[in-house]
């Protein structure tokens, strides 16, 4: 008999709701409006924002019923397979071992779909005719085109320029599904023509094309706004990943000790191990959580706990969370899903709680455990996933080094194969180790307002 390698669950087993870890914690302090300093209001919320949505971010219920037309999409890829990787353990020659889930299996390659696809049914469900949003590396927009087409609606996609010019191929996807893809900043909205002003070869941030996509919505009543990470239901409809992988591992009759993800705005880490930290805090098993953050925009280690907008012009609400600033405008590097200035409000809360770790990890040392993880396995990764692998592989030599045999797993969040420039540039050495400078985060932590809020009343 062949080890096993592969968990697979039946389609039937594909959980019906997704789970809230704000059930089990202290109350969130809640975004502000900056303008009356107050809560955010449900009808403040309602500009951007359809009913259900609106009820999920604000919810401490635990868990979501997911609507039917969703789960029928998410059959077509999901349940994703859990694998044991085996050949990479055998490679390490480590004791640990290592599990990964692979979300790359969905249809545009990464975990994004399984929001995106949620977040269309309900603009669509409210009479939206179209959605607007923004995208780093592309897999949120081409998630949101594909999404779209589904669901027989438009979307208009407002992509960071270095990564537009980095990734041509995911432009062509987002226009293959029928989406118009801008790169950002754009000349068509005020906040892109601001950026442009003051620096005509800005390369984009998030942040700048998060306002862009919130300025065309504001002007606009027929379209949705939709957002690909940090946001209280984004990591709740990701939970569908962490849920799977719990049954998975009654079938494999093991049990992680260490949950990995990356961490951009934290969706993809949350939907993984939010379902494990909440069996944690509900009297369950002990388990290790570890953030992977880029060192090259440090958010969890190196960023301030406060206030802070979560797009670059200040149209959002104040979150409380780990930033940056958001003037913070990262270095080009590769891992374009990485480059947020913030992080989601509730991933800095269990951070601050110590319930999660956060480790920052230079580009060059990724692609490093990248290239053996693909020779062993055979499957290529995401740049973002990269991350996520490098701490595993540290952590399993960890294991080596003490004797010590742990369970491991890692969230594979996407597949590289538009990413390949990255990985031409990794083999040519012209990928740069960047460890920001203290001056230029100094610089950028000036953009987090002053004024500090106190409250831990819910929105009303
Ligand atoms: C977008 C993206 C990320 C980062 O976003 P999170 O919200 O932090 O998960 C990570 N991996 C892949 C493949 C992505 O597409």
């Amino acid at each position: 008999m062949v080890d096993r390698i592969k968990y697979l669950l039946d389609e039937a087993d594909i959980p019906s709701t997704w789970y809230n870890l704000a059930a089990d914690l202290p109350p969130l302090h809640p975004p502000i409006n900056p303008a009356t300093g107050r809560p955010v209001t449900r009808d403040e919320m309602a500009h951007t924002m359809p009913e259900p949505i609106i009820e999920q971010e604000l919810s401490t219920e635990r868990e979501w019923e997911i609507p039917e037309p969703v789960r029928q999409i998410y059959a077509q890829w999901r349940p994703s397979p859990l694998f044991r990787a085996r050949r990479l353990e055998a490679l390490l020659d480590t004791p640990a071992r290592i599990y990964y889930k692979y979300e790359g299996v969905a249809p545009t390659g990464s975990h994004k779909p399984n929001t995106a696809v949620a977040q269309v049914y309900y603009n669509k469900q409210a009479g939206k005719r179209g959605l607007v949003t923004e995208t780093g590396a592309g897999q949120w927009g081409s998630a949101i085109a594909q999404s779209a087409a589904m669901f027989d609606m438009s979307a208009k996609v407002y992509m960071v320029k270095v990564s537009f010019i980095q990734k041509p191929y995911r432009r062509s996807l987002m226009e293959t599904f029928g989406a118009v893809c801008v790169p950002s900043p754009s000349p068509e909205t005020a906040a892109g023509r601001a950026v442009l002003a003051a620096d005509p070869d800005s390369p984009g941030s998030l942040g700048i094309a998060t306002s862009e996509a919130l300025e065309a919505h504001s002007k606009d009543d027929s379209l949705g706004y939709v957002l690909g990470s940090a946001a209280n239901h984004v990591l709740g409809h990701q939970t569908i990943i962490g849920q799977e992988a719990m049954l998975q591992f009654e079938l494999a009759d093991d049990y992680p000790d260490i949950v990995v993800g990356c961490a951009g705005g934290g969706s993809n880490l949350a939907g993984l191990s939010f379902p494990f930290l909440g069996a944690k805090l509900r009297g369950g098993r002990d388990v290790r959580v570890i953030a992977a953050e880029p060192a090259a925009c440090p958010t969890l280690t190196r960023g301030t706990i406060a206030y802070d907008y979560g797009d670059s012009a200040g149209f959002t609400p104040l979150f409380r969370m780990h930033t940056l600033g958001h003037g913070f405008v990262p270095p080009t590097f590769h891992a374009g899903g990485l480059r947020a200035h913030g992080m989601g409000q509730m991933v800095s809360r269990v951070v601050e709680d110590g319930l999660m770790e956060a480790i920052a990890v230079t580009q060059k040392r990724c692609f490093d455990a990248a290239i053996q993880f693909t020779r062993a396995e055979g499957i290529l990764p995401a740049p973002e996933s990269t991350h996520a692998i490098r701490v595993a592989i540290d952590e399993a030599l960890r294991c080596k080094a003490e004797g010590r045999s742990q369970t491991i797993l890692f969230g594979l969040s996407g597949h590289g194969h538009f990413d390949l420039t990255a990985y031409e540039r990794y083999f040519a050495g012209d990928l740069d180790d960047t460890v920001l400078d203290e001056e230029t985060l100094r610089q950028a932590r000036q953009s987090i307002p002053e004024q500090t809020w106190d409250l831990t009343r819910s929105a009303t």
